[in-house]
């Protein structure tokens, strides 16, 4: 964060605010992570802050510490827009770009407060007063831990804001692996342990919570599983069918686009799974070193996201969609053939 920001954000915080923290839509482990710690804070030093989700948090997600204390717009949205309505200060994490909020757009561009942007994802939207983006950070979590180093302290993370930002980190690294791990990462993540965070009950309470029906669908789409050697790529479907019969709930699916890459030689894998509710296709995109899924998913799929994982959408059917991507690969041939 450059001095004039700091400033910024000194100013704005100065007196005691009513503040609303909005995570995006779907949101993962670093999204509520983010906000929960960011929110913990915020309260703990005079404010009135409140996080609003767009929707519901998967299963996975509930535990962490402040999340009984979410209004989830999708249920809440007559109280939620008055929230909105009424704060001097809104704190948008872990998105760049209202559209992200899915039906909260409409309210919070509507807003009269201040908006802060803490994120990572790349091509930054302007409608933030301050604009902390650093496409370089491992996780809105990771920078959430800078940016209280920077305005205020780090001394006064506790063991429930070093939970939510350690669960961030680690989802939002595959747990340390990618690329944007850096050891700047790791001494942050240290000093959350230091500050109570229990990293092997975390890992077991994101990882290890699966259901019987949730491990038979990872299996449903190893099987739907395609290889295309020549373009180093691979792609997994789920019908609405699929998804059905195996009682699928919210984040189920979360994690099963990266089987693909793990597979040798791989550089890019797509999962697309049908959503008849929304008459949508909704894609990860993945990849491994230059080659950009943001930039695929910006040109091809309505989405975006960073280099290595992105998200998108197709309005196709779900055989249409895969038929259209398989064609669309020869464009990039040069940068995926091996
Ligand atoms: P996931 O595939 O896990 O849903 O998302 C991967 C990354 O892409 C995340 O950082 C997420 O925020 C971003 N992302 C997912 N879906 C979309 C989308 O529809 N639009 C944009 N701009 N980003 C997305
Ligand atoms: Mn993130």
């Amino acid at each position: 964060m450059n001095s004039s920001d700091i400033k910024a954000v000194h100013k704005l915080l100065a007196t005691p605010k009513s503040i609303v923290i909005v995570p995006h839509k779907n949101p993962d482990g670093d999204a509520m992570g983010s906000t929960l710690a960011l929110c913990r804070y915020l309260n703990i030093n005079g404010h009135k802050a409140l996080v609003i989700a767009p929707n519901e948090s998967p299963h996975f997600l509930k535990w962490l510490p402040g999340h009984e204390d979410v209004m989830v717009y999708s249920a809440f949205a007559k109280a939620a827009d008055e929230k909105i309505m009424g704060a001097d200060l809104i704190f948008t994490l872990d998105f760049n770009d209202l559209s992200r909020t899915g039906e909260m757009e409409e309210s919070l561009s509507k807003a009269e407060g201040d908006f802060i942007m803490i994120d990572h994802h790349q091509q930054p939207s302007d409608y933030a007063v301050v604009t902390y983006s650093d496409t370089t950070m491992s996780s809105t979590c990771e920078m959430v831990y800078h940016f209280l180093d920077a305005i205020d302290t780090t001394s006064q993370i506790d063991a429930a804001m070093a939970t939510c930002l350690y669960t961030g980190i680690m989802t939002d690294t595959g747990s340390f692996r990618f690329r944007s791990t850096t050891s700047i990462t790791h001494k942050v993540v240290s000093q959350l342990i230091v500050s109570g965070a229990d990293n092997a009950a975390i890992h077991e309470n994101i990882y290890d919570t699966n259901r019987f029906s949730k491990l038979q669908l990872l299996g449903v789409a190893l099987k739907n599983l395609h290889i295309l050697p020549e373009y180093r790529t691979v792609y997994i479907s789920l019908s609405q069918k699929e998804l059905d019969d195996h009682q699928f709930q919210k984040g189920d699916t979360e994690g099963f686009v990266n089987y693909g890459l793990s597979l040798e030689g791989i550089i890019f894998a797509v999962i697309f799974i049908e959503n008849k509710a929304d008459n949508i296709i909704k894609m990860s995109l993945r990849s491994k070193g230059d080659f950009s899924v943001n930039n695929f998913a910006r040109t091809h799929y309505n989405g975006g996201g960073h280099t290595n994982a992105a998200g998108g959408k197709s309005d196709m059917s779900l055989r249409k969609t895969i038929a259209e991507f398989i064609s669309i690969l020869p464009e990039y041939k040069s940068q995926l053939e091996g």
